[in-house]
């Protein structure tokens, strides 16, 4: 019998995290800093499982996307063409007594939500982080570290066009790092001043922007379904008038229900053509596309679908979370989705003081290691290498016992049912490649 608990609080999710090697405190042995965490040896492939399956998904699996990858420092003319100098700011207010810093729509009724002091009138405090070029830290040396990695191919629109002889409509995909001085950095990697995004800007003609942004609002939402987010757990939200960004028509907000409540996990916006002409009349150059059937020079209209690689990890993280109990004991189990498990298959020998067992777990492992990721373990029972490889989501188990040494047969154990099967070794990679869905 199998009972199940699926909805994990957050402080559960941050001790697996931290017990499994998932994500760490950035700095921790000095204090620790806010707003910045540290991804370990699982983290890291959760992420790059992500980033690939976006990649592989929205650039190469298509006709009309090609790739960039620009600098995190731009010359500081673009914030100030982007709008961000001017507009990319939070109301923000500070508590009397215990002196803590909030963002105004996060606090109700003008008390500290810590002390119940009383707040002071919200100021507006720039998002942006400052940084200096060259020796001397004066104006003529200050830019930022890019707030999104969006301008980066705003910028580049008429270079990418050229080299790519793409018509529109086309887009241009990105991943890569951004940073924010968020006042209030909470829920664990949800709000950091450091984290990954995951962009593209889609150049349409004016006209048909509408019909393109509802397109890729299904396209992306779709998305986080094939890579297991539970529907039910998803919803989208329309941004109200007095929410949209400055330079937005339209955005909705693809949710996810976290332990904390609905929030943000991508946002698809209009951004209409009020980047490419802000930098046209800034930098004095032409980032117009030459339409031919009007025989005309037309600002492109931009659909920008744009998510966070950290968000989308931590909500992969909190959808896999399982606990059950089965025959009375108590598992804990992430289920991911095979593309996105950070270790495919576990190698393991049933006794470790049997050295012909554990050449022949250690000769399988570095086999299939050639195919996938693979782990080789021998450090515990045979029941706790099931549950350690449970809690980081290992989809197969693959065990070398006694008889194998007889009949070149090994067991391979399912993730999810729990199910044993016997398999010839000669068949153990193809089984475990048609298993994670790439046979
Ligand atoms: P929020 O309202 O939560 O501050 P936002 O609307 O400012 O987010 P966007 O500017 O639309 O966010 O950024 C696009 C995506 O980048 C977000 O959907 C989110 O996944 C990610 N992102 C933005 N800010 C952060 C942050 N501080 N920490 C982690 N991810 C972030």
């Amino acid at each position: 019998m199998v009972e199940e608990k699926t909805a994990a609080d957050m402080e559960t999710i941050v001790s697996l995290c931290k017990r499994r090697g998932f994500i760490f405190q950035s700095s921790e042995i000095y204090g620790g800093i806010g707003g910045s965490w540290d991804y370990g040896p699982f983290g890291v492939e959760l992420k790059r499982n992500i980033k690939n399956a976006w990649w592989r998904d929205v650039v190469h699996r298509r006709d009309d996307m090609v790739g960039s990858d620009t600098g995190i420092l731009m010359h500081p003319r673009v914030w100030e063409a982007s709008g961000h100098v001017e507009s990319f700011t939070d109301p923000l207010v500070d508590c009397k007594s215990c002196r803590r810093r909030f963002r105004a729509d996060q606090v109700q009724d003008s008390v500290c939500p810590e002390c119940g002091g009383e707040l002071t009138e919200p100021r507006l405090f720039n998002l942006m982080l400052k940084t200096f070029l060259g020796p001397v830290e004066d104006d003529a040396s200050l830019t930022y570290l890019r707030p999104e990695t969006a301008q980066g191919m705003f910028v580049n629109f008429p270079s990418i066009l050229e080299a790519s002889r793409k018509k529109l409509p086309f887009g241009i995909a990105q991943i890569g790092k951004a940073f924010r001085n968020e006042i209030t950095p909470r829920n664990f990697t949800f709000r950091t001043r450091e984290f990954e995004q995951m962009e593209i800007e889609y150049f349409v003609k004016p006209g048909t922007d509408e019909e393109w942004h509802q397109r890729w609002i299904q396209e992306r939402l779709n998305w986080y379904l094939r890579y297991g987010l539970t529907r039910e757990r998803l919803r989208l939200r329309q941004h109200e008038g007095d929410e949209l960004a400055h330079y937005s028509k339209a955005t909705s907000d693809i949710e996810y229900l976290f332990p904390f409540g609905w929030a943000e996990l991508e946002g698809i916006s209009n951004r209409t053509d009020y980047d490419l002409r802000q930098h046209s009349a800034y930098s004095g150059k032409d980032l117009t596309y030459f339409d031919e059937e009007s025989s005309t020079h037309i600002y492109p209209y931009v659909i920008e679908p744009s998510g966070g690689v950290d968000r989308a990890a931590l909500a992969f993280l909190v959808d896999a979370y399982h606990e059950e109990r089965v025959l009375k004991r108590q598992r804990t189990v992430l289920r991911f989705h095979p593309e996105l498990a950070p270790v495919k298959a576990a190698v393991f020998p049933l006794l470790r003081n049997r050295p012909e067992l554990v050449a022949l777990a250690k000769d399988i492992a570095s086999e299939l290691r050639m195919h996938m990721p693979v782990l080789y373990d021998d450090t515990a029972s045979i029941g706790r290498l099931y549950r350690r490889q449970d809690e980081i989501g290992t989809p197969c188990c693959v065990t070398v016992d006694v008889e194998t040494l007889e009949d070149r047969a090994v067991t391979i154990r399912d993730r999810d049912s729990m199910d044993q099967i016997r398999v010839p070794i000669a068949e153990v990679k193809d089984t475990l490649l048609e298993r994670l869905g790439r046979g």
